[in-house]
């Protein structure tokens, strides 16, 4: 999946792989990786500012913080572009799944309908009774768009009128038993005013407990400007960035989103139903870099140093009062297998896996081409 943020996600790769392959870490690499950085997030369409901010950052840290005991160098520069540049992504809110009303808003074609049908299929998997309803009059084909997607998951849908309060307000009363009503409704080329005064009306009508903004991820930084302009118009509860697979901007468009404090609710992977994912700003990385689970590795990393420097201070202290025994030098021993088998935090190593996918492809070929 994400097939065009690779190319965002590769050049981050190869500065986080520089860290991880080079003999040492000294000055000179963490400035180069660095500016390896600055250049990924400048083309993924990052504020500038930001960027700066974010990279210095880094290489301050990196040259001034002393890594936790039990981790090298390598790991401590690894964690810290980790932290960092997850901070700037931003973080994710959860959907409650309990009974209520979700109101869509967002301009034409960033993906509202689609992303209503996503949402349906959601909270029916979570054992909820969904509806929706087709408040977008405008276009004639929006309502046939919305009734096809509610059909392939099985969802009622209402709609067919002119006036978009009349819809709204007839779809809540036959739908007032149901647990979950999603309400899309139309958008225009450009935040208008009549847009604004309809999305008023309709919100004052349905009283949704959330207002969700969809916006098409490949607007760059421009969903932070499209963020804002929504909240400061009807007040939104949260964005959900559509057609994260297509673009190359997705970072530029979370982190831009991050910064007006609207939380990221899901992210839109693709046309299908089920193309919809949580928004989790450590595992989105882990997974953009194509590395295993850092988090897990550092977190392991951070209590396996913890309970080695208790023990050791432990046993220091019974060397000294020669109360050494055969079981604390079995507790040693424990601590040194503590951190499970070595191909497991292998896997959870950046470049554990690595062998696994791609560079063994690598070495087929190239095995190919020498047989
Ligand atoms: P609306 O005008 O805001 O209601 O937008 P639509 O829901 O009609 O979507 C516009 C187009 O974007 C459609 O062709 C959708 O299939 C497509 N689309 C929506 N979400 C995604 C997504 O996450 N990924 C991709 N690749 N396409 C999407
Ligand atoms: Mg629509």
């Amino acid at each position: 999946m994400l097939a065009m943020l690779k190319s965002f996600g590769e050049s981050l790769r190869s500065a986080f792989r520089k860290i991880a392959n080079a003999p040492f870490i000294d000055r000179d690499l963490i400035k180069e990786v660095t500016r390896d950085i600055q250049r990924a997030l400048i083309s993924g369409d990052v504020n500038v500012k930001l960027v700066l901010e974010v990279s210095k950052q880094i290489e301050k840290r990196s040259l001034e913080e002393k890594p936790l005991p039990g981790m090298s160098n390598r790991e401590h520069v690894l964690k810290i572009l980790h932290e960092e540049l997850a901070r700037i992504l931003g973080t994710g809110r959860e959907l409650a799944v309990k009974k209520q009303t979700i109101m869509m808003v967002g301009l034409y074609g960033q993906g509202k309908t689609t992303t209503c049908g996503k949402l349906a299929k959601y909270f029916q998997k979570k054992g909820m009774k969904v509806a929706l309803i087709a408040a977008d009059v405008h276009r004639p084909a929006a309502y046939n768009q919305l009734k096809q997607i509610a059909e392939g998951i099985n969802v009622p849908v209402y709609g067919g009128g002119k006036k978009a309060e009349k819809v709204v307000d007839e779809g809540l009363k036959k739908f007032s038993k149901y647990d979950i009503i999603i309400i899309d409704t139309a958008g225009r080329h450009a935040l208008e005013d009549d847009l604004i005064k309809e999305m008023k009306k309709l919100a004052k009508i349905s009283r949704p407990a959330e207002k969700i903004l969809v916006v098409d991820a490949s607007v760059g930084q421009q969903a932070g400007t499209q963020a804002k302009a929504f909240n400061d118009a009807i007040g939104i509860t949260g964005v959900i960035l559509t057609k994260m697979d297509g673009t190359a901007k997705g970072g530029g468009a979370l982190s831009a989103v991050a910064e007006t404090g609207a939380p990221i609710l899901c992210i839109g992977t693709g046309e299908r139903m089920d193309d919809l994912e949580k928004f989790d700003a450590t595992r989105f990385l882990s997974r953009l870099l194509g590395m295993g689970d850092l988090q897990t590795l550092i977190e392991k990393a951070e209590e396996a140093a913890k309970g080695k420097e208790k023990s050791i201070e432990k046993t220091a202290q019974k060397m000294l009062s020669g109360k050494f025994t055969l079981l604390d030098m079995y507790e040693q021993m424990e601590l040194l297998t503590k951190m499970g088998p070595f191909q497991k935090i292998a896997d959870l190593l950046p470049f554990g896996g690595r062998l696994k996918d791609e560079d063994c492809l690598l070495y087929t070929s190239d095995a190919a081409h020498e047989g």
